[in-house]
């Protein structure tokens, strides 16, 4: 499982979000239309398909924080 990321339109960072997913079996488009939890400023923003995207490293910071 990996964590999505949202594009923040305030801060234009990509942010994490509550969303887990399976990438290799992921539809971008599942989330379209969703409002989605914001990492960076705490606010939810509604999720687009170019806003949205699970990173390669999202498999390892997903592993780290549920370790700890
Ligand atoms: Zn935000």
């Amino acid at each position: 499982m990996a964590l999505v990321q949202i594009k923040c339109p305030r801060s234009g960072l990509w942010a994490w979000t509550d969303v887990h997913v399976d990438p290799g079996h992921w539809d971008p488009s599942s989330e379209v239309g969703r409002e989605l939890a914001c990492g960076v400023c705490g606010e939810r923003h509604l999720a687009s398909s170019r806003g949205l995207r699970v990173p390669p490293w999202s498999h390892t910071a997903l592993a780290t924080s549920s370790a700890g």
